[in-house]
């Protein structure tokens, strides 16, 4: 059965590190490549192994970084942490939306109000919420990649972070890794045959 695409919708997941995001949207471009493909941000950040340039992320140097911001070649970017640009461009944006597919973001929570805020019609903005503050936490802290002195200043931006979570057009609870994959999907699903924008917990 060849499915008909309504207008291609921007579609993009943000929320606090540790909640699951990035395995929801890696999940989606595999499961549902007919409908949606993935807008490759640019990062100044050194890609981490197994990481490809053009595929995960284009690394640029800061040099390059800061002439694509000149150019006005960005929809968004952000210093996301300390020295580390993360940005959108216009031009993966254009692309994807000219193959007849829906855009996916996977961006942090400030990019995506930006992108609602521009597109407001266009886009729909889903949080990936964690089941509690403390799953988050216990999450990070089992990576053992940083210290309880290091992990503080993400504590304290998860917590910003989830306090935005209203602001946004659908909250995905990833509590059972199985159920929030089957409800992403039906979300895509949804967005991409109706093209509805309403607010709804999935
Ligand atoms: P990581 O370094 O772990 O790949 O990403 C760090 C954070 O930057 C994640 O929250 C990721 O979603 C976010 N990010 C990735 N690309 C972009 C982008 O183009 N714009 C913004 N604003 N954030 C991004």
């Amino acid at each position: 059965m060849s499915f008909k695409h309504v207008k291609p919708a921007l579609i993009v997941f943000a929320a606090p590190s540790g909640a699951g995001k990035t395995t929801i949207v890696r999940h989606l471009l595999k499961t549902m490549p007919d409908r949606i493909a993935f807008s490759v941000s640019a990062t100044t950040r050194k890609p981490r192994p197994h990481e490809v340039d053009g595929k995960d992320y284009y690394f640029l140097n800061e040099k390059l970084f800061k002439q694509r911001i000149q150019d006005e070649q960005f929809v968004e970017y952000e210093e996301v942490y300390p020295g580390r640009f993360y940005g959108t461009l216009k031009r993966e944006v254009r692309r994807i939306k000219d193959s007849g597919r829906s855009v996916v973001f996977d961006i942090d929570v400030k990019g995506a109000l930006n992108i609602k805020a521009q597109y407001p019609d266009d886009a729909i903005i889903i949080f990936v919420l964690p089941p509690s503050e403390e799953v988050l936490f216990d999450r990070l802290r089992s990576r053992g990649t940083e210290t309880e002195e290091q992990l503080r200043p993400r504590f304290d931006r998860a917590r910003w972070e989830i306090a935005q979570a209203s602001k946004f057009d659908i909250i995905l609870l990833n509590d059972q890794l199985d159920e929030a994959l089957l409800n992403a999907e039906q979300l895509i699903t949804d967005i991409t045959t109706h093209g509805h924008t309403v607010h709804r917990r999935y």
